[in-house]
């Protein structure tokens, strides 16, 4: 018998806005001191009435727009009732019956991936375990947390790391978080049961698994959690309802809870919030603030760039190195127009190629081995220099070795292509033919000279460089034109 996966994921976003949800407090995942953004409002003192955060919920409907989702317009917060020590409320306000966004969809690889709902609600304390007692810092308590759940229609762990990179991505895009799983900004659930392939309509035993903090753990566990189950079933057992934890030194997934019932959370609408209605109109604003999101914005970069489904994947992951490389091929035609007169269709395709190699293979090398960041390229090199220095490979004005020096000094010293070209004198302009023909013409007008070096005089051979210098009007490195000299003087006769 077969078995195949269902998998479907809970993600929850920490919202990037200026304060937290429902007071004033400062939403600073930076902050270092514990307890040091609270007010008696996140920290749940009684009496305290709480106030909707009107970016938070901007925020959540452009998410929503994003996945394709039908925004709710209206809805209302609910408290959701249980006790724990990150908790000071008792509670937790949040959206069950009417969440802001539902029935939505995200593309991944040709297949739409269900989204289920989207919703808001508030973060809870950090919780500190020391060897003897555990410690509250209530700094994250109340900061806006966007929960987003999908059908299982994964049916991968590849298709769940897909898909949450993707919606990392459009996160990113949409500015509503920086979503760094690391930092706990995205943290993501995945529910795993195996279904064979005779059942009819069972959607088999539901699998938890927690602590999924990197998109390498959501791979490597659910992975692990199949080939689990999998045995399991093959070898006639029974799995178990649970919520399992992820080792990712051990790489395996570990049983945290049993038999996982539904909870009484005892779900009702928050009295001290007014319900929301998102009207047209407000609906309307926001959809004018969408930005161009990452599948268009593919679409786009192929369209008018020509580039390859890789580098493409490269400039979309990477927001500041796609503006520079954009704002660098505007310059580069400019620049090609000026030195070609007429620029071809293939001048243009293979020129920007020729950016966009440069650009992602030794720009970003070199952005590496400083330790610095894509966003910090255009304080290094201008776009429009970058773009004359295409220009002055593409037309072979240097040669592709001597590129890479010049590329190096242009990020270390900030200065222009042109300028350095014509300081170290590595215009490719003359042939290997030219050359030899000027430096026979040297050596004959100037046998006195030719004759001395012969005998020894070494400073001859500057007489004899000098000459060279001045026949090639400067367009050949005197260190060159020197060991040319000494090359063809000592070798024949
Ligand atoms: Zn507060």
């Amino acid at each position: 018998m077969e078995y195949f996966p269902k998998i479907g994921l809970e993600i929850h976003v920490e919202l990037k806005t200026k304060s937290k949800m429902f007071c004033s407090c400062k939403n600073d995942p930076e902050e270092k001191k514990p307890n040091f953004n609270v007010c008696p409002i996140c920290l749940g003192h009684p009496g305290v009435l709480p106030v909707i955060n009107k970016e938070a919920l901007k925020k959540v409907i452009k998410a929503g727009l994003a996945l394709n989702c039908e925004i709710s317009e209206f809805s209302f917060f609910e408290r959701k009732s249980y006790f724990y020590p990150d908790l000071p409320k008792g509670y937790q306000i949040s959206q069950y019956s009417t969440p802001l966004c539902k029935n939505g969809f995200l593309e991944i690889g040709g297949k739409k991936i269900r989204i289920r709902r989207i919703h808001l609600e508030e973060d809870t304390a950090r919780l500190i375990h020391e060897k003897d007692c555990s410690l509250v810092d209530f700094n994250r308590a109340g900061v806006p947390l966007m929960e987003l759940v999908t059908e299982p229609d994964i049916t991968s762990a590849k298709e769940a790391k897909d898909f949450a990179e993707e919606l990392q991505l459009i996160l990113r895009y949409l500015g509503i978080s920086d979503a760094n799983m690391e930092k706990g900004q995205m943290r993501i659930e995945a529910n795993i049961s195996l279904i064979s392939t005779n059942n009819s309509g069972d959607l088999g035993t539901k699998v938890e698994i927690k602590n999924l903090n990197s998109f390498k753990a959501v791979e490597r566990a659910i992975d692990f959690e199949i080939k689990r189950q999998t045995e399991i079933l093959k070898n006639g057992g029974k799995i178990i309802q649970e919520t399992r934890g992820w080792d990712p030194v051990k790489e395996i997934t570990f049983s945290q809870r049993e038999k996982e019932t539904e909870k009484d959370y005892r779900y009702f609408p928050e009295p001290d919030l007014p319900p929301l209605r998102i009207t047209k109109e407000i609906l309307e604003k926001i959809k004018k603030e969408m930005p161009q999101l990452p599948q268009e914005k593919r679409k786009r970069l192929e369209k008018e760039y020509g580039l390859s489904k890789d580098k493409i994947e490269i400039l979309i992951r990477d927001i500041p190195l796609c503006n520079y490389f954009e704002n660098s091929v505007s310059e580069l035609r400019r620049w090609l127009k000026d030195e070609l007169g007429k620029v071809s269709p293939e001048d243009e395709f293979f020129s920007i190629e020729t950016l966009a190699n440069y650009l992602i293979s030794d720009v970003k090398g070199l952005l590496r081995k400083n330790n610095l960041e894509s966003k910090d390229l255009i304080f290094r090199i201008t776009p429009e220099n970058f773009a004359e220095f295409i220009t002055l490979v593409f037309t072979k004005k240097i040669s592709t070795r001597t590129a890479k020096d010049v590329l190096e000094e242009m990020f270390e010293k900030r200065k222009d292509p042109s300028q350095i070209i014509e300081e170290k004198g590595l215009y490719q302009q003359l042939g290997e033919e030219e050359i030899k023909r000027i430096l026979e013409e040297v050596i004959k007008e100037n046998q006195k000279a030719v004759e001395d070096f012969k005998k020894g005089k070494e400073q001859a051979i500057q007489f004899l460089i000098g000459q060279v210098m001045r026949k090639t009007q400067g367009k050949i490195d005197p260190k060159i034109a020197e060991c040319l000299l000494k090359e063809r003087l000592t070798k024949k006769e």
